[in-house]
């Protein structure tokens, strides 16, 4: 800002204690300038990222394993003069390499800046209907915050008491239907055959399946959108691709849809993935023996840890994420994570009705889960 500026609401001020370094006084002033819009919104809270090292982080659903190291290759060699240039606005070869990883056309692909993106657009573009759309009463929780950002009604829809979706209590009019699956938080799997009843028995609204962890034991539906043009998939590379820092995800659905989210996207950024980007995902979607071992490591490592947790007395859901979702019938869960917390173990709890007696924790390495289980036994004696 310019050093003209010195001046704030009350008075004459040097302009390095204007807004940013504000007290408290100036701040109720400041958000006079909000819109409507922002007064009324509560964003999504993400798990923490510690700044200090050596915590053993299991509370984000990150990969424990590193990226393969064709990605790091790749990065580098396109970190060059091209940078300068604009990145190609319809990340072209890496549709291609997605379309050509599910045999699919590239028409039925999109991309953008983390599959959060491309749920953000997908939100406005398909599922902004005169009905209110459909979800699990326990998902995903960014889903209602889009619903608040673009002023879509939504409906909850309990999951039953094992925690599965039952897809009978979603026969009734909506607006659209969109689900994790495997779920989030919970790590339950609804079997394809039960994707497709669905699917078919909804043929006026999108139903949009969020497979985040889908890699981890379960089953794509992207080879049902070629029978579903009203079927939307979405994936994303952070998790089983190790690269949530890279920040890539896609949908893959009929052309139409998929025009959908281009027509929103190009109406708001044409470049959201950038070149480094670009490059590290294809590289990532060609090296498949890496993808294959680190996904098949981290279900070995799912498994122990799933037979330690239950040999303490935990119940655990099924899982076919590279996360766990327990309780424990007689230890208090937000009292376990303070406690693993202050042995430099951090896993997710959620303080909301249902389940706030759960914990969630990433799968990590054999030694990290030796560690976490150290902990618990400590904890629990
Ligand atoms: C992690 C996650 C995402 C977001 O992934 P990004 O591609 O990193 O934005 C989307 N949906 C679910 C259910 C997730 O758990």
């Amino acid at each position: 800002m310019a050093t003209g500026c010195m001046i704030t609401f009350r008075s004459v001020q040097p302009c390095s204690r204007a807004p940013f370094r504000a007290g408290p006084i100036l701040l109720p002033h400041m958000s006079r300038y909000w819109s409507n819009t922002v007064r009324t919104l509560t964003p999504y809270v993400p798990g923490e990222q510690p700044k200090l090292d050596n915590l053993v982080k299991l509370n984000t659903n990150e990969n424990p394993y590193g990226p393969s190291p064709r990605v790091i290759e790749a990065i580098h060699a396109a970190t060059d003069d091209g940078l300068r240039l604009y990145p190609d606005p319809g990340s072209e070869k890496l549709r291609a390499a997605i379309a050509g990883n599910f045999n699919i056309p590239s028409q039925q692909v999109f991309v953008g800046n983390g599959s959060d993106e491309v749920l953000a657009l997908v939100f406005l573009a398909l599922l902004k209907q005169d009905k209110p759309i459909l979800f699990p009463d326990i998902t995903y929780s960014f889903y209602p915050v889009y619903c608040a950002l673009f002023g879509i009604g939504f409906e909850t829809v309990k999951l039953d008491d094992t925690f599965q979706i039952d897809i009978a209590h979603y026969a009734h009019p909506n607006g659209g239907i969109i689900f994790p699956n495997p779920n989030a938080p919970t790590g339950c799997l609804l079997g394809l055959a039960e994707i497709e009843k669905l699917v078919s028995s909804n043929p006026n609204s999108v139903v949009v399946v969020d497979e985040a962890y889908i890699d981890f034991g379960g089953g794509s539906a992207i080879p049902l959108i070629a029978c579903h043009p009203n079927l939307l998939v979405v994936q994303t590379l952070s998790k089983s691709r190790s690269l949530a820092g890279l920040r890539v995800g896609f949908a893959a659905g009929h052309a139409d849809l998929i025009e959908a989210l281009d027509r929103v996207k190009n109406s708001f950024n044409s470049y959201p993935l950038d070149r480094l980007a670009q490059a590290g995902a294809i590289a990532a979607l060609e090296d498949n023996d890496y993808f294959e071992s680190t996904c098949k490591a981290v279900m070995t490592t799912r498994g122990q840890l799933v037979s330690n947790l239950e040999a303490l007395g935990f119940n655990v859901l099924p899982s076919a994420a590279n996360f766990v979702f327990a309780r424990h019938p007689h230890h208090d869960a937000s009292k376990i994570a303070t406690q693993l917390r202050e042995r430099g173990i951090i896993v997710r709890h959620f303080k909301m009705a249902r389940i706030d007696q759960f914990l969630r924790i990433s799968i990590g390495t054999d030694n990290q889960c030796a560690t976490l289980m150290t902990a618990l036994r400590e904890i629990l004696a």
